[in-house]
Protein backbone atom coordinates (compact mmCIF):
# COMPACT_ATOMS: atom_id res chain seq x y z
CA UNK A 1 0.00 0.00 0.00
CA UNK A 2 1.42 3.57 -0.80
CA UNK A 3 1.06 6.24 1.09
CA UNK A 4 -0.67 8.28 -2.14
CA UNK A 5 -3.90 8.32 -0.31
CA UNK A 6 -5.70 7.02 2.60
CA UNK A 7 -8.76 7.34 4.05
CA UNK A 8 -10.37 5.65 7.49
CA UNK A 9 -9.60 5.99 10.90
CA UNK A 10 -7.58 3.93 13.33
CA UNK A 11 -8.74 3.61 17.03
CA UNK A 12 -6.00 2.94 19.30
CA UNK A 13 -7.65 1.02 22.19
CA UNK A 14 -10.67 -0.69 22.55
CA UNK A 15 -11.68 0.80 25.86
CA UNK A 16 -15.37 2.57 26.54
CA UNK A 17 -13.53 5.62 24.31
CA UNK A 18 -12.48 3.63 21.37
CA UNK A 19 -15.33 1.84 21.27
CA UNK A 20 -17.59 4.41 21.50
CA UNK A 21 -15.89 6.41 18.47
CA UNK A 22 -15.92 3.17 16.73
CA UNK A 23 -19.15 3.00 17.06
CA UNK A 24 -19.98 6.43 15.98
CA UNK A 25 -17.49 6.42 12.78
CA UNK A 26 -19.40 2.74 11.96
CA UNK A 27 -23.22 4.74 12.25
CA UNK A 28 -21.46 7.28 9.35
CA UNK A 29 -19.80 4.32 7.38
CA UNK A 30 -16.29 5.58 7.98
CA UNK A 31 -14.08 2.53 7.52
CA UNK A 32 -12.36 1.68 10.95
CA UNK A 33 -10.29 -0.32 12.53
CA UNK A 34 -9.19 -0.89 16.22
CA UNK A 35 -6.35 -2.09 17.20
CA UNK A 36 -6.20 -3.24 20.67
CA UNK A 37 -2.99 -4.31 22.50
CA UNK A 38 -4.80 -7.10 24.62
CA UNK A 39 -6.64 -10.25 23.55
CA UNK A 40 -9.94 -9.28 24.86
CA UNK A 41 -11.96 -6.09 25.90
CA UNK A 42 -12.41 -4.57 29.15
CA UNK A 43 -9.17 -5.51 30.47
CA UNK A 44 -8.62 -2.41 32.63
CA UNK A 45 -11.99 -3.61 34.32
CA UNK A 46 -11.37 -6.99 34.91
CA UNK A 47 -7.88 -6.40 36.78
CA UNK A 48 -9.77 -3.96 38.94
CA UNK A 49 -10.98 -5.29 42.20
CA UNK A 50 -14.35 -7.54 42.54
CA UNK A 51 -15.93 -5.28 44.95
CA UNK A 52 -15.92 -2.34 43.01
CA UNK A 53 -19.10 -0.50 41.74
CA UNK A 54 -19.18 2.24 38.84
CA UNK A 55 -19.27 5.33 41.39
CA UNK A 56 -21.48 7.30 38.47
CA UNK A 57 -25.49 6.99 38.51
CA UNK A 58 -26.31 4.18 35.85
CA UNK A 59 -28.13 6.54 33.69
CA UNK A 60 -24.76 7.86 32.40
CA UNK A 61 -23.48 4.93 32.48
CA UNK A 62 -24.29 4.17 28.88
CA UNK A 63 -22.72 4.63 25.45
CA UNK A 64 -23.89 5.74 22.09
CA UNK A 65 -26.18 3.65 21.38
CA UNK A 66 -26.71 1.48 24.26
CA UNK A 67 -28.10 1.99 28.15
CA UNK A 68 -26.83 0.03 30.95
CA UNK A 69 -28.87 -2.53 32.15
CA UNK A 70 -30.95 -2.39 35.56
CA UNK A 71 -30.41 -5.46 36.83
CA UNK A 72 -27.78 -3.86 39.60
CA UNK A 73 -29.51 -1.11 40.93
CA UNK A 74 -27.94 2.53 40.68
CA UNK A 75 -24.71 1.85 40.78
CA UNK A 76 -23.34 -0.84 38.50
CA UNK A 77 -20.98 -3.41 39.37
CA UNK A 78 -17.76 -4.48 37.50
CA UNK A 79 -18.42 -7.55 36.13
CA UNK A 80 -21.45 -5.98 34.54
CA UNK A 81 -19.23 -3.63 32.90
CA UNK A 82 -17.21 -5.98 31.67
CA UNK A 83 -20.30 -7.94 30.10
CA UNK A 84 -21.43 -4.79 28.72
CA UNK A 85 -18.18 -3.73 27.03
CA UNK A 86 -18.22 -7.61 25.64
CA UNK A 87 -21.61 -7.08 23.92
CA UNK A 88 -20.73 -3.31 22.77
CA UNK A 89 -17.59 -4.87 21.37
CA UNK A 90 -19.50 -7.75 20.00
CA UNK A 91 -21.13 -5.08 17.23
CA UNK A 92 -18.18 -4.08 16.39
CA UNK A 93 -16.17 -7.42 16.21
CA UNK A 94 -15.20 -7.13 12.66
CA UNK A 95 -13.19 -4.18 12.98
CA UNK A 96 -11.13 -4.94 15.70
CA UNK A 97 -7.63 -6.96 16.03
CA UNK A 98 -6.98 -7.76 19.17
CA UNK A 99 -3.52 -8.33 20.39
CA UNK A 100 -1.85 -5.15 18.32
CA UNK A 101 0.28 -3.11 21.06
CA UNK A 102 1.07 -0.34 19.19
CA UNK A 103 5.09 0.66 19.63
CA UNK A 104 5.03 3.73 17.69
CA UNK A 105 3.01 6.19 15.39
CA UNK A 106 4.27 8.27 12.14
CA UNK A 107 2.93 10.76 10.35
CA UNK A 108 2.69 10.37 6.50
CA UNK A 109 1.64 12.86 3.61
CA UNK A 110 -1.28 10.80 3.27
CA UNK A 111 -2.10 11.04 6.90
CA UNK A 112 -0.50 8.60 9.86
CA UNK A 113 1.10 4.93 9.87
CA UNK A 114 1.33 2.90 13.46
CA UNK A 115 3.19 0.16 13.91
CA UNK A 116 2.20 -3.07 16.02
CA UNK A 117 4.80 -6.43 17.06
CA UNK A 118 1.88 -8.14 14.76
CA UNK A 119 2.27 -5.43 11.58
CA UNK A 120 2.19 -1.71 10.53
CA UNK A 121 -1.46 0.05 9.83
CA UNK A 122 -2.21 3.41 7.46
CA UNK A 123 -5.17 5.14 7.67
CA UNK A 124 -6.12 9.04 7.05
CA UNK A 125 -7.47 9.47 11.21
CA UNK A 126 -5.58 8.53 14.03
CA UNK A 127 -7.58 8.32 17.50
CA UNK A 128 -5.51 7.84 20.41
CA UNK A 129 -7.85 6.19 23.46
CA UNK A 130 -5.25 4.10 25.02
CA UNK A 131 -6.91 5.46 28.26
CA UNK A 132 -5.59 7.86 31.53
CA UNK A 133 -4.71 5.26 33.60
CA UNK A 134 -2.51 3.18 32.01
CA UNK A 135 0.33 2.82 34.59
CA UNK A 136 0.03 2.84 38.28
CA UNK A 137 2.26 5.58 40.03
CA UNK A 138 4.19 4.16 42.69
CA UNK A 139 6.28 6.81 44.76
CA UNK A 140 9.60 6.08 45.63
CA UNK A 141 10.41 6.14 49.03
CA UNK A 142 13.39 6.37 50.92
CA UNK A 143 14.22 2.51 52.45
CA UNK A 144 10.85 0.86 50.49
CA UNK A 145 12.88 -1.84 49.79
CA UNK A 146 13.88 -3.21 53.01
CA UNK A 147 10.29 -3.04 54.60
CA UNK A 148 9.20 -6.54 55.38
CA UNK A 149 5.80 -5.66 55.00
CA UNK A 150 3.61 -5.91 51.68
CA UNK A 151 3.50 -2.77 49.84
CA UNK A 152 1.04 -2.39 46.85
CA UNK A 153 -0.88 -0.29 44.88
CA UNK A 154 -4.17 0.44 44.37
CA UNK A 155 -4.88 -1.05 41.33
CA UNK A 156 -3.88 -4.36 42.98
CA UNK A 157 -6.43 -4.01 45.98
CA UNK A 158 -7.88 -7.24 45.19
CA UNK A 159 -10.28 -8.95 47.43
CA UNK A 160 -10.99 -7.21 50.76
CA UNK A 161 -11.24 -9.96 52.60
CA UNK A 162 -7.61 -10.73 52.56
CA UNK A 163 -7.01 -7.86 54.69
CA UNK A 164 -8.82 -8.84 57.60
CA UNK A 165 -6.75 -9.01 61.23
CA UNK A 166 -3.96 -7.19 59.28
CA UNK A 167 -2.73 -3.30 60.00
CA UNK A 168 -3.49 -1.26 57.02
CA UNK A 169 -1.74 1.61 56.00
CA UNK A 170 -3.88 3.60 52.79
CA UNK A 171 -1.82 6.10 51.24
CA UNK A 172 -3.80 8.27 49.72
CA UNK A 173 -7.56 9.05 49.58
CA UNK A 174 -8.17 10.67 46.25
CA UNK A 175 -10.96 8.91 44.68
CA UNK A 176 -9.06 4.95 44.56
CA UNK A 177 -8.16 6.04 47.89
CA UNK A 178 -11.59 6.17 49.23
CA UNK A 179 -12.53 3.21 47.35
CA UNK A 180 -10.25 1.68 49.10
CA UNK A 181 -11.32 2.75 51.98
CA UNK A 182 -14.80 2.61 51.68
CA UNK A 183 -14.56 -1.24 51.56
CA UNK A 184 -11.53 -2.12 54.54
CA UNK A 185 -14.49 -0.14 56.78
CA UNK A 186 -17.03 -2.64 56.23
CA UNK A 187 -14.53 -5.42 57.01
CA UNK A 188 -12.41 -6.66 59.54
CA UNK A 189 -8.98 -5.35 58.90
CA UNK A 190 -6.87 -4.76 62.96
CA UNK A 191 -5.90 -1.26 62.16
CA UNK A 192 -6.79 0.91 59.21
CA UNK A 193 -4.63 4.28 58.66
CA UNK A 194 -4.65 6.96 55.97
CA UNK A 195 -1.59 8.76 55.71
CA UNK A 196 -2.83 12.20 53.94
CA UNK A 197 -1.02 14.96 52.98
CA UNK A 198 -4.25 16.84 52.18
CA UNK A 199 -7.80 15.63 52.57
CA UNK A 200 -9.87 14.98 49.31
CA UNK A 201 -12.96 16.99 48.82
CA UNK A 202 -15.62 14.09 49.05
CA UNK A 203 -19.43 13.92 48.56
CA UNK A 204 -22.08 11.50 50.18
CA UNK A 205 -22.91 8.59 47.79
CA UNK A 206 -26.77 9.52 48.60
CA UNK A 207 -28.63 12.58 50.31
CA UNK A 208 -31.59 11.56 52.30
CA UNK A 209 -31.26 8.38 50.06
CA UNK A 210 -31.07 9.57 46.83
CA UNK A 211 -28.30 8.91 44.51
CA UNK A 212 -26.05 12.38 44.78
CA UNK A 213 -24.49 11.72 41.15
CA UNK A 214 -27.90 12.00 39.05
CA UNK A 215 -27.97 15.54 40.06
CA UNK A 216 -24.52 15.36 37.81
CA UNK A 217 -26.80 17.32 35.12
CA UNK A 218 -28.03 19.93 37.09
CA UNK A 219 -25.03 21.08 38.61
CA UNK A 220 -23.73 21.69 35.30
CA UNK A 221 -26.57 24.34 34.77
CA UNK A 222 -24.62 25.76 37.86
CA UNK A 223 -22.31 28.89 36.95
CA UNK A 224 -18.69 27.07 37.49
CA UNK A 225 -17.51 29.58 39.58
CA UNK A 226 -20.31 28.43 42.19
CA UNK A 227 -19.43 24.79 41.99
CA UNK A 228 -16.44 24.84 44.41
CA UNK A 229 -18.45 26.83 46.83
CA UNK A 230 -21.68 24.55 46.19
CA UNK A 231 -19.61 21.07 46.82
CA UNK A 232 -18.01 22.79 49.54
CA UNK A 233 -21.45 23.38 51.54
CA UNK A 234 -22.83 19.83 50.64
CA UNK A 235 -19.60 18.23 51.81
CA UNK A 236 -20.22 20.34 55.08
CA UNK A 237 -23.89 19.61 55.37
CA UNK A 238 -23.31 15.64 54.78
CA UNK A 239 -20.18 15.21 56.86
CA UNK A 240 -19.51 18.72 59.40
CA UNK A 241 -15.99 19.36 60.13
CA UNK A 242 -13.51 16.42 58.91
CA UNK A 243 -10.61 18.79 59.73
CA UNK A 244 -11.76 17.67 63.27
CA UNK A 245 -10.78 14.14 62.24
CA UNK A 246 -7.52 15.05 60.83
CA UNK A 247 -8.56 16.30 56.73
CA UNK A 248 -7.15 19.13 55.73
CA UNK A 249 -8.82 21.11 53.13
CA UNK A 250 -6.80 21.12 49.76
CA UNK A 251 -5.75 24.70 49.06
CA UNK A 252 -8.32 24.28 45.62
CA UNK A 253 -11.99 23.42 45.91
CA UNK A 254 -13.00 20.09 44.52
CA UNK A 255 -14.50 21.43 41.04
CA UNK A 256 -11.28 23.83 40.65
CA UNK A 257 -9.42 20.08 40.81
CA UNK A 258 -11.54 18.70 39.15
CA UNK A 259 -11.36 21.01 36.20
CA UNK A 260 -7.27 21.55 36.59
CA UNK A 261 -5.82 18.34 37.83
CA UNK A 262 -7.95 16.08 36.48
CA UNK A 263 -8.49 14.44 40.41
CA UNK A 264 -12.11 13.33 40.66
CA UNK A 265 -14.16 13.80 43.89
CA UNK A 266 -14.06 10.66 46.20
CA UNK A 267 -17.13 9.52 47.34
CA UNK A 268 -18.16 8.30 50.32
CA UNK A 269 -19.52 4.90 50.94
CA UNK A 270 -18.68 4.02 54.74
CA UNK A 271 -15.13 5.86 55.14
CA UNK A 272 -16.52 8.87 56.78
CA UNK A 273 -18.04 6.71 59.43
CA UNK A 274 -15.64 4.92 60.40
CA UNK A 275 -13.12 7.86 60.52
CA UNK A 276 -15.48 9.23 63.05
CA UNK A 277 -15.71 6.51 65.28
CA UNK A 278 -11.82 6.04 65.30
CA UNK A 279 -11.60 3.25 63.48
CA UNK A 280 -9.91 4.81 60.51
CA UNK A 281 -7.40 7.27 61.68
CA UNK A 282 -5.38 10.39 59.81
CA UNK A 283 -1.64 10.09 59.74
CA UNK A 284 0.70 12.59 58.44
CA UNK A 285 2.20 12.44 54.71
CA UNK A 286 4.37 8.87 54.31
CA UNK A 287 7.85 9.78 53.83
CA UNK A 288 9.90 6.76 54.06
CA UNK A 289 10.26 3.17 55.14
CA UNK A 290 12.52 1.36 57.53
CA UNK A 291 12.63 -2.63 57.98
CA UNK A 292 9.43 -2.68 60.75
CA UNK A 293 7.55 0.52 60.10
CA UNK A 294 6.52 3.75 57.85
CA UNK A 295 7.76 6.75 58.58
CA UNK A 296 5.61 9.79 58.85
CA UNK A 297 6.15 13.39 57.98
CA UNK A 298 5.52 15.13 61.54
CA UNK A 299 8.74 12.10 63.13
CA UNK A 300 5.99 9.29 63.89
CA UNK A 301 6.52 5.45 62.46
CA UNK A 302 4.05 3.18 62.56
CA UNK A 303 4.18 -0.58 62.29
CA UNK A 304 1.60 -2.30 59.22
CA UNK A 305 1.47 -5.09 58.12
CA UNK A 306 0.36 -3.80 54.84
CA UNK A 307 0.61 -0.12 52.98
CA UNK A 308 -1.71 -0.11 49.74
CA UNK A 309 -0.45 3.07 47.95
CA UNK A 310 -3.44 4.86 46.17
CA UNK A 311 -1.37 7.24 44.49
CA UNK A 312 -2.38 7.73 41.13
CA UNK A 313 -1.85 6.31 37.69
CA UNK A 314 -0.73 7.84 34.39
CA UNK A 315 -1.81 7.79 31.28
CA UNK A 316 2.05 6.89 29.93
CA UNK A 317 1.86 8.70 26.28
CA UNK A 318 4.90 9.95 26.19
CA UNK A 319 6.59 7.20 24.22
CA UNK A 320 4.51 6.86 21.54
CA UNK A 321 3.34 10.74 20.69
CA UNK A 322 6.07 13.09 22.60
CA UNK A 323 7.56 14.03 19.23
CA UNK A 324 4.53 15.27 18.05
CA UNK A 325 4.05 18.11 20.73
CA UNK A 326 0.69 16.97 21.59
CA UNK A 327 1.03 16.44 25.37
CA UNK A 328 1.06 19.02 28.04
CA UNK A 329 3.86 18.64 30.83
CA UNK A 330 2.22 15.97 33.08
CA UNK A 331 1.68 14.06 29.76
CA UNK A 332 -1.77 14.31 29.07
CA UNK A 333 -2.79 15.24 25.50
CA UNK A 334 -3.50 19.30 25.18
CA UNK A 335 -6.78 18.23 23.11
CA UNK A 336 -8.15 15.58 25.54
CA UNK A 337 -11.93 14.77 24.35
CA UNK A 338 -11.98 15.42 20.45
CA UNK A 339 -10.62 18.84 19.77
CA UNK A 340 -9.10 19.41 16.67
CA UNK A 341 -5.28 19.47 17.18
CA UNK A 342 -3.77 22.35 15.21
CA UNK A 343 -0.31 21.12 14.30
CA UNK A 344 -1.65 17.56 13.28
CA UNK A 345 -4.85 17.48 11.58
CA UNK A 346 -6.09 14.25 11.28
CA UNK A 347 -4.76 13.11 14.96
CA UNK A 348 -7.55 12.78 17.76
CA UNK A 349 -7.55 12.22 21.65
CA UNK A 350 -9.89 10.40 22.88
CA UNK A 351 -11.15 9.59 26.79
CA UNK A 352 -8.61 11.90 28.83
CA UNK A 353 -10.56 14.32 30.24
CA UNK A 354 -12.48 14.10 33.08
CA UNK A 355 -16.14 15.02 33.34
CA UNK A 356 -18.70 15.01 36.17
CA UNK A 357 -21.22 12.65 34.74
CA UNK A 358 -18.43 10.21 33.99
CA UNK A 359 -16.07 8.78 31.32
CA UNK A 360 -19.04 6.52 29.82
CA UNK A 361 -20.85 9.91 29.07
CA UNK A 362 -17.56 12.10 27.88
CA UNK A 363 -16.95 9.01 25.96
CA UNK A 364 -20.10 9.64 23.79
CA UNK A 365 -19.94 13.21 23.47
CA UNK A 366 -16.47 12.88 22.36
CA UNK A 367 -17.22 9.96 19.68
CA UNK A 368 -19.80 12.52 18.29
CA UNK A 369 -17.27 15.21 17.88
CA UNK A 370 -14.69 13.19 16.12
CA UNK A 371 -16.93 11.51 14.11
CA UNK A 372 -18.59 14.32 13.02
CA UNK A 373 -15.44 15.70 12.27
CA UNK A 374 -13.89 13.00 10.22
CA UNK A 375 -17.26 12.51 8.66
CA UNK A 376 -17.02 15.85 7.31
CA UNK A 377 -13.19 15.71 6.43
CA UNK A 378 -14.17 12.47 4.33
CA UNK A 379 -16.80 14.13 2.66
CA UNK A 380 -14.35 16.83 1.38
CA UNK A 381 -12.24 14.35 0.03
CA UNK A 382 -15.11 11.92 -1.70
CA UNK A 383 -14.02 9.19 0.02
CA UNK A 384 -17.50 8.46 1.52
CA UNK A 385 -20.17 9.29 -1.07
CA UNK A 386 -24.01 9.22 -0.47
CA UNK A 387 -24.00 8.45 3.14
CA UNK A 388 -27.12 9.15 5.21
CA UNK A 389 -25.60 10.02 7.79
CA UNK A 390 -27.21 8.67 11.29
CA UNK A 391 -27.95 5.31 9.86
CA UNK A 392 -26.94 1.90 11.32
CA UNK A 393 -23.46 0.42 10.84
CA UNK A 394 -24.58 -2.38 9.46
CA UNK A 395 -22.14 -4.36 6.79
CA UNK A 396 -24.73 -4.27 4.03
CA UNK A 397 -25.29 -0.49 4.29
CA UNK A 398 -21.35 -0.57 3.68
CA UNK A 399 -22.09 -2.56 0.48
CA UNK A 400 -24.47 -0.85 -0.95
CA UNK A 401 -22.60 2.48 -0.28
CA UNK A 402 -19.21 1.39 -1.69
CA UNK A 403 -20.20 -1.52 -3.65
CA UNK A 404 -17.28 -3.37 -1.55
CA UNK A 405 -17.64 -5.82 1.23
CA UNK A 406 -17.40 -4.63 5.10
CA UNK A 407 -13.97 -6.40 5.43
CA UNK A 408 -12.48 -4.07 2.36
CA UNK A 409 -13.96 -0.91 3.94
CA UNK A 410 -12.00 -1.85 7.04
CA UNK A 411 -9.41 0.30 6.44
CA UNK A 412 -6.63 0.90 7.96
CA UNK A 413 -5.56 -1.96 6.14
CA UNK A 414 -2.27 -3.63 7.26
CA UNK A 415 0.46 -2.62 5.23
CA UNK A 416 3.01 -5.23 4.09
CA UNK A 417 5.72 -5.08 6.50
C1 LIG B 1 -10.14 1.74 40.09
C2 LIG B 1 -10.84 2.58 39.07
C3 LIG B 1 -12.21 2.78 39.14
C4 LIG B 1 -12.88 3.55 38.20
N1 LIG B 1 -14.20 3.75 38.35
C5 LIG B 1 -14.86 4.55 37.48
C6 LIG B 1 -16.24 4.82 37.63
O1 LIG B 1 -16.87 4.36 38.57
N2 LIG B 1 -16.84 5.63 36.73
C7 LIG B 1 -16.16 6.17 35.67
O2 LIG B 1 -16.74 6.90 34.86
N3 LIG B 1 -14.84 5.94 35.51
C8 LIG B 1 -14.18 5.16 36.38
N4 LIG B 1 -12.84 4.94 36.24
C9 LIG B 1 -12.16 5.56 35.13
C10 LIG B 1 -12.10 4.49 34.05
O3 LIG B 1 -10.79 4.17 33.77
C11 LIG B 1 -12.83 4.88 32.83
O4 LIG B 1 -14.19 4.94 33.10
C12 LIG B 1 -12.68 3.95 31.63
O5 LIG B 1 -12.09 2.70 31.88
C13 LIG B 1 -11.83 4.68 30.66
O6 LIG B 1 -12.02 4.05 29.44
P1 LIG B 1 -10.99 4.30 28.30
O7 LIG B 1 -11.50 3.57 27.11
O8 LIG B 1 -10.72 5.75 28.12
O9 LIG B 1 -9.62 3.65 28.81
P2 LIG B 1 -9.33 2.14 29.23
O10 LIG B 1 -10.51 1.49 29.81
O11 LIG B 1 -8.07 2.19 30.02
O12 LIG B 1 -9.03 1.44 27.82
C14 LIG B 1 -7.86 1.71 27.07
C15 LIG B 1 -7.59 0.50 26.17
O13 LIG B 1 -6.46 0.81 25.35
C16 LIG B 1 -5.60 -0.31 25.30
N5 LIG B 1 -4.25 0.17 25.01
C17 LIG B 1 -3.48 0.96 25.80
N6 LIG B 1 -2.31 1.24 25.19
C18 LIG B 1 -2.34 0.60 23.99
C19 LIG B 1 -1.43 0.52 22.90
N7 LIG B 1 -0.24 1.14 22.91
N8 LIG B 1 -1.77 -0.24 21.81
C20 LIG B 1 -2.99 -0.86 21.77
N9 LIG B 1 -3.89 -0.81 22.78
C21 LIG B 1 -3.58 -0.08 23.86
C22 LIG B 1 -5.75 -0.95 26.67
O14 LIG B 1 -5.38 -2.31 26.63
C23 LIG B 1 -7.24 -0.75 26.97
O15 LIG B 1 -8.02 -1.81 26.53
C24 LIG B 1 -12.16 4.16 37.15
C25 LIG B 1 -10.77 3.97 37.07
C26 LIG B 1 -10.12 3.20 38.02
C27 LIG B 1 -8.63 3.04 37.91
Amino acid sequence: MTDDFHSGAIVIGAGLSGLAVAHELRRRNIPVTVLEGQDDVAQPWRSRHPQLRLNIHRHYAALPGREMTRDDGIFVRRDTVVKFLEDYAHDLAAHIQFGMQVRKVEKTPAGWRVFTDNGTWSAAHLIVATGREQFATMPTWPGKERFSGQIVHAAQFGDVKQYDGKRVLVVGAGNSGTDVLNHLSRHAAAKIWVSLRHGPSILPTRIFGFPLHRLAGLFLQFPRWSLDSLFAATQWAAFGNLRRHGMRRHRLGGNTRMVEEGVTFALDDGFVAALKSGRIKVVAETVGFTEKTVQLLDGREIEADVVICATGYRAGLHSLLHKFGVLNPAGYPLNPSGQPEGANPWLWFAGYSIHMKGFFHAAGDCAVRIANAIAESEKRTGTVNNVTYGTPHLAQDMQKVNGATDEDNSIARPNPS
